[in-house]
């Protein structure tokens, strides 16, 4: 089965007005011949309007988290139908600020993920230990039990990604070491053709967690790193270009 194509996603989290869109466009407009598929996921207030002003470019947009139900009284929260509405394409479910900050559990992930693709957008489930489980010598345990838990049968035949994110390198500027990375990224992938069978084997699987310039090079280059989910580098055209760039 052949590789699958690298995806790098840009998660702007609670930052970005809309003067902020200039970026966005200086990230599509550096984008030439990159080898992989890039996209941006704003504040859910911008995606329609980056959406417009990335239209016709190589730059996916998607949403940060909505709600499994597609309609009804949530104040203050939106659905995928929305995200699909104003020009999402993709999703970013199950990020550890979501599961510590917000109580989602697994079960909550994959109800999530459910409603997304009934929206149509292609969901990037991430997972990821604290620091106190990989001490403990659970990272492997905790972050499988994740994929298992997160990922609905019904992603079967549907594109879809895994981030591994390991939640004390996201914001710090620590990362695991390569072995590190590759040992986890391997039993996402094995874990995925458990429950995929061979199809398990084009899921991307992204990590994430300071992923900057950098460090860009040695981390994509990892056996199973299939792209990036980047943070706060995915804010500065130069940073998210050099990130592609090391492809
Ligand atoms: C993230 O929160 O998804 C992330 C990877 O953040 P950062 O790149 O800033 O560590």
């Amino acid at each position: 089965m052949t590789a699958p194509t690298p995806l790098i996603a840009g998660n702007w989290k609670m930052n970005g007005l809309a003067a902020s869109l200039d970026e966005a466009k200086a990230i599509a407009a550096g984008l030439a011949g990159a080898p992989a598929r890039v996209a941006l996921c704003p504040p859910a207030v911008l995606l329609h309007r980056m959406a417009e002003a990335l239209a016709g470019s190589r730059v996916l947009v998607g949403g940060q988290d909505h709600r499994a139900e597609a309609a009804g009284a949530f104040t203050g929260d939106i659905s995928a139908e929305m995200l699909a509405d104003a020009g999402a394409t993709l999703t970013i479910l199950g990020h550890s600020e979501r599961r510590a900050g917000h109580g989602e559990t697994d079960a909550t992930v994959a109800a999530k993920v459910g409603a997304a693709l009934r929206a149509g957008l292609e969901p990037i489930v991430c997972v990821g230990e604290t620091l106190e489980e990989r001490k403990a010598g659970d990272a492997l345990a905790v972050v499988t039990g994740q994929v298992r838990g997160s990922l609905p049968a019904e992603l079967a035949g549907r594109p879809f990604s895994v981030a591994y994110e390991p939640v004390w390198a996201i914001g710090t500027g620590l990362t695991p070491t390569t072995p590190e990375i590759e040992e986890v990224h391997r039993a996402i992938r094995a874990t995925l053709v458990g429950q995929f069978g061979e199809a398990g084997r084009a899921v991307p699987i992204l990590y994430g967690g300071s992923v900057k310039p950098s460090n860009a090079a040695e981390i994509l280059h990892v056996d199973e790193v299939g792209g990036a989910l980047v943070g706060g580098a995915s804010l500065k055209a130069d940073d998210f270009l050099g990130i592609v760039r090391a492809l």
